[in-house]
């Protein structure tokens, strides 16, 4: 413990920070950034501009290095998400900050990308530049790739709107101004981030806007049911509790705008198409859910739900464990009679023995695997 807190006044704990975009979103810029106000610090960087295997991250990493710089992360195969986990640990204590494409120029998730971006401890999607398309002002959140004869494919970032899967032959000529421009936002975060009130603030916002909205969350059980999305301190917003997607989408109104979906994490990755389907159709879509389980996994259709998203906020809490006092918990510890639940606990526990608080990456739990564990007493999703 009193390592913890000197090595916190020395800034020195590990931590993951990922940038995500487009191309020309200022991914590398950020990188950058970040590199030259640790330098000012007198902090140990390394960079690594080029792929390279992730073992040899571990392996090239000088002892005193305290921020290593990782550019075009997309070039990277998946081990690179549990290299950085582990530089970012209390053994490593390293501050690990990532650069790269979530996803390609189709549109596709790609290479680690969207399961740092829920792991990360600060993840910031890029979009705050413009479409390249002419007259356009919707922020970009795809890459389009121009193919040209003499093979040197050019890229430029575009809205979701006008983003052309194949590739274009040629410049953008079609009046798409008349048509709604549809996005898919999604708020992420531990448990007690404020996930629910940010959905509910924005969909208020629509609400006072005039739009035809409908909110949406998973059912704990097989029957439709008029509920709410509620969040911890009980602002509500009235929702159909759904038991799967086809449900969702059997229940979605021609004239809805606005669908909003809580506790996105529960629902089959079928929710992903749908969302893009949606976003595509020109209906906004705002999705907050859970981006990691109890232990620190990617949680449910999340990881790809975040790498499409034209839009992405993630929150975090304070960490609750007794003394620590950081505001970047991003974990969700799940509490058996005080104790960490361990790794043979079930996904999903509703209601009953276990507790639950937001912790940082640093205190964040796993408990032992428990023989004769209570299990029995809990309702498990199938
Ligand atoms: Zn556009
Ligand atoms: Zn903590």
């Amino acid at each position: 413990m009193g390592d913890f807190l000197a090595d916190r006044e020395r800034r020195r704990l590990g931590s993951l920070t990922v940038y995500s975009g487009p191309t020309h979103s200022g991914k590398t810029k950020k990188l950058d950034a970040e590199v030259e106000r640790a330098q000012r610090q007198g902090r140990q960087v390394q960079r690594f501009t080029e792929p390279v295997a992730p073992a040899r991250l571990l392996e090239d990493r000088h002892p005193a290095t305290e921020m290593i710089a990782i550019d075009r992360a997309e070039g990277y195969d998946g081990r690179l998400v549990a290299t950085v986990e582990e530089m970012a640990s209390s053994r490593s204590r390293v501050d690990v900050v990532v650069a790269g494409w979530e996803l390609d120029y189709r549109g596709q998730p790609q290479g680690p990308l969207p399961e740092l971006l829920c792991t990360a401890d600060v993840a910031v999607k890029l979009d705050d530049g413009v479409c390249a398309s002419p007259g356009c002002r919707i922020p970009a959140s795809r890459t389009q790739r121009f193919i040209r004869p003499d093979g040197a494919d050019r890229f430029a970032p575009v809205c979701r709107r006008h983003h052309d899967r194949q590739g274009r032959t040629s410049a953008f000529q079609e009046g798409w101004f008349e048509e709604p421009a549809g996005s898919l936002e999604v708020i992420a975060g531990c448990m007690f981030s404020g996930k629910t009130q940010e959905l509910i603030r924005r969909l208020d916002q629509e609400r006072y806007a005039g739009a035809a909205i409908q909110a949406f969350k998973p059912a704990l059980d097989d029957r439709y049911a008029i509920e709410a999305v509620a969040s911890h301190r009980d602002l509500r917003f009235p929702a159909i509790a759904v038991p799967d997607v086809e449900a969702l989408r059997a229940q979605l109104r021609e004239d809805t705008r606005v669908v909003g979906i809580d506790e996105a994490q529960f629902l089959e990755p079928s929710i992903v198409p749908l969302a893009e389907e949606l976003a595509d159709r020109g209906l906004h879509v705002l999705v907050a859910g859970l981006e990691l389980d109890f232990l620190g996994r990617p949680f449910g259709p999340m990881a790809l739900l975040m790498a499409h998203a034209d839009r992405l906020t993630k929150l975090q809490a304070s960490c609750q464990f007794p003394g620590c006092g950081s505001r970047q918990a991003t974990r969700t510890q799940r509490l058996h009679g005080g104790r960490p639940a361990g790794p043979d606990d079930p996904l999903v526990v509703i209601g009953g023995a276990a507790t639950y608080q937001a912790r940082c990456r640093h205190h964040h739990e796993i408990g032992a695997a428990a023989a004769g564990s209570d299990s029995s007493l809990h309702l498990q999703f199938a």
